[in-house]
């Protein structure tokens, strides 16, 4: 790249930049060069000026004196070429671009009224202020002056402005007249009279769009006039009327400001290279030129740029939690976190963006809102599942410390635990929302909700077995004694007692487990199983009493005693020493059948009074789920025919041997 180079008044020039090549190729280095002269961040606080004129007409020159650019200017002397294309450069000490035309020598031309077309045309779409340049003597010359390429400027100008934007403004821009080696013969106003009516006449010739056949000049261009001295008679009073005119393009104040607002094109000054190769490439294929178009197109190329860079340290910066929350951790402050990158970046694209098209602004603010949504959705939906994991396990934990101790309200220390959590879980759940994203966490939580319940219920249902067992084994302790006293003193209504004693204390289990019940809020369905399931085992702790009261060595037993209190004692409980005489062989009977007739009795559960009978209702499956098989009917049969059978065989031989011991007594007592 060029060294800068020193100007006349001794700063050194900022590097220009040839935007379009000889081969009508346009730059790609624009941006950059833009950021480098210090103007890319300058938004609409920047000009742009073009200028137009007839070849070796002292353009470059007079840009040069004007804004202190550095410009090729042909060398008379050496016949020195300038380098063709359409180069720009900044001013200096002013935020103005300044685009210069570099055509070929007239003598050379023909071939080239293409491209002095098309950067004509390239200058007047693109410029706020437009410098036409012309000597003296062309004023009033149609050829000399350029008016027949000013003529197809204009026409080709109105299909690229006639368009109002968006805004319903027309884009006006201003024709300021340079006139140069201005002699004073003739005066301005003569000059401005003879230029302004040429211009209304070209206006007026040209071919317009029917729909802005009613088109005046004014509705789009403002006219503006000076003169300079000749550089080479007057060269004093030409540096002077230079700095005149520099002073309308750098003095605000001024009445003759030419860098009006209305003429900015209102292109952010980081947009300026996109669009204006948008630009070029139109004027080059020679198709028509609609400038909101191209405003839109370039609104969309930047607001995307602008958009993507937001979104560059946006998705570095929600990366940073993925692993965290995928790991399954509650990420404390995320909430916050999203929240910060979500304003960080939109503040990013709002600062840069809303300089642009305001419809293509909104519509990609609402894409990139779009996209940090869907970024950080997984974020959001990952920590909810993390903080209902970890509630439900810490919920779980203090449901089971808090039932540790001996003396605890069940109830309470459900109904604290899960207000805790699932307040702790909505809480987590909030802190995670932003301000204008519509995410909810109702299904989450109400699913919360459930699992919350089900591990209540769950250790609820713990909580009735344990009791269920307690109960169960102080039923036990309070039934072995009725048993055994009504099964050892057997009587025709041994069973009524049993089974009176039997349902007393039942009742008062089922009465003690409902106490309980009530304080854990069981549900019907789970007093109902767990009231069968007491049921059940009252009867078979009952069952397995009278098994042990009735099993083979017990049953004798008491068979044996029974016998021999009605054989061996009197009716007054005295011991009986037979003599010969007495009716051995009665009582023998008499006790042998009494003891005999017990069997019956002992072999099944049968009480006299039938309102006693007890049975069991069908048992709906367990609170697991898992039903013991339980066969009612034959836990009421002590001994089957055959044990019957059996017993009455063995005891009689029992009572046999009394018999023989009784009478050898009678004979022994003889013998004496
Ligand atoms: P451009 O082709 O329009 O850019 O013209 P240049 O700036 O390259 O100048 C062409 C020639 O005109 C050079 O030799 C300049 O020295 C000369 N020139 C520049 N300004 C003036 C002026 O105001 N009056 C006269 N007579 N010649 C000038
Ligand atoms: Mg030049």
């Amino acid at each position: 790249m060029a060294q800068d180079k020193l100007l006349p008044n001794g700063t050194p020039s900022y590097e220009r930049i040839q935007v379009v090549d000889d081969q009508k190729k346009f730059t790609q280095d624009l941006t950059k060069q833009i950021s480098t002269w210090g103007l890319g961040d300058a938004g609409f606080n920047y000009n742009l000026v073009a200028v137009f004129g007839s070849q070796s007409t002292g353009k470059s020159t007079l840009l040069n004196r004007l804004f202190g650019t550095d410009f090729d200017v042909m060398d008379e002397t050496r016949r020195q070429q300038t380098t063709k294309g359409i180069w720009m450069c900044r001013g200096q000490n002013m935020n103005a671009l300044v685009m210069d035309v570099e055509g070929t020598d007239g003598r050379e031309r023909g071939e080239d009224q293409d491209f002095e077309r098309k950067s004509a045309l390239f200058s007047l779409a693109s410029s706020e202020v437009l410098i036409v340049n012309l000597w003296e003597h062309q004023v009033g010359l149609y050829q000399g002056a350029n008016m027949g390429l000013l003529k197809t400027v204009f026409e080709v100008n109105l299909g690229l402005f006639g368009k109002p934007a968006a805004d319903g403004i027309n884009q006006r821009t201003l024709l300021l007249f340079v006139i140069r080696d201005h002699l004073g013969t003739t005066p301005m106003e003569n000059l401005v009279a003879t230029l302004t009516s040429d211009m209304e006449k070209i206006w007026d010739a040209i071919s317009k769009p029917t729909e802005l056949r009613d088109r005046q000049l004014k509705d789009y261009f403002d006219l503006s006039f000076t003169t300079l001295s000749h550089k080479l008679l007057r060269p004093d009073v030409f540096e002077a009327d230079v700095n005149r005119l520099r002073g309308r393009f750098t003095d605000k104040a001024r009445d003759d400001y030419v860098f009006k607002p209305a003429y900015h094109k209102r292109i952010p000054a980081d947009g300026v290279a996109f669009y204006m190769e948008g630009i070029w490439e139109q004027v080059q294929s020679n198709k028509d030129l609609d400038l909101p178009t191209q405003q839109e197109l370039l609104a969309q190329f930047r607001c995307d740029e602008i958009s993507a860079q937001a979104l560059g340290d946006f998705n570095e910066q929600s990366k940073s939690q993925r692993k965290p929350v995928e790991s399954g951790r509650v990420v404390e402050g995320l909430g916050k976190m999203m929240r910060d990158w979500w304003t960080t970046a939109l503040a990013r694209y709002d600062q840069n963006a809303s300089r642009y098209h305001k419809g293509v602004y909104q519509r990609k603010r609402a894409d990139l809102i779009g996209v940090m949504e869907s970024t950080l959705s997984p974020l959001f939906l990952g920590q909810l599942k993390n903080l209902h994991k970890s509630c439900l396990v810490s919920f779980k934990r203090e449901m089971l410390d808090g039932m540790r101790g001996e003396s605890y309200n069940f109830a309470e220390i459900v109904n604290d635990a899960r207000s805790r959590f699932e307040q702790l879980f909505v809480s987590g759940s909030k802190e995670l929302l932003i301000d204008g994203v519509s995410w909810s966490y109702d299904e989450e939580y109400s699913l919360f909700r459930e699992e919350v319940q089900s591990v209540a219920d769950q250790c609820r249902k713990d909580e009735t077995k344990k009791m269920v067992n307690v109960i169960e084994r102080s039923f036990k302790r309070s039934i072995f004694e009725p048993v055994e006293i009504a099964l050892t003193k057997p009587t025709p209504d041994m069973w009524d007692k049993v089974l009176t004693a039997f349902r007393r204390i039942l009742s008062k289990s089922e009465a003690a487990y409902l106490a309980k019940a009530e304080s854990f809020n069981c549900t019907d369905d789970e007093n109902m199983h767990s009231l069968a399931t007491l049921r059940r085992r009252a009867w078979q702790a009952l069952c397995a009493k009278i098994d042990e009261q009735t099993a083979d060595a017990a049953i004798i037993g008491k068979l044996r005693a029974h016998f021999e209190e009605r054989f061996r004692y009197d009716e007054a409980g005295i011991p009986r020493v037979w003599r010969p005489d007495d009716d051995i062989d009665g009582a023998f009977k008499f006790a042998k059948d009494n003891t005999l007739a017990l069997i019956p009795i002992y072999s099944k559960i049968k009480p006299m009074d039938t309102s006693l009978e007890y049975s069991l209702p069908s048992e709906p499956s367990d609170l697991n789920g898992e039903t013991e098989e339980f066969d009612f009917e034959s836990t009421l049969t002590i001994f089957s025919e055959t044990k019957a059978l059996d017993i009455s065989t063995r005891f009689r031989r029992d009572a046999d041997a009394y018999y023989v011991e009784a009478k050898r007594s009678t004979v022994s007592g003889i013998a004496q």
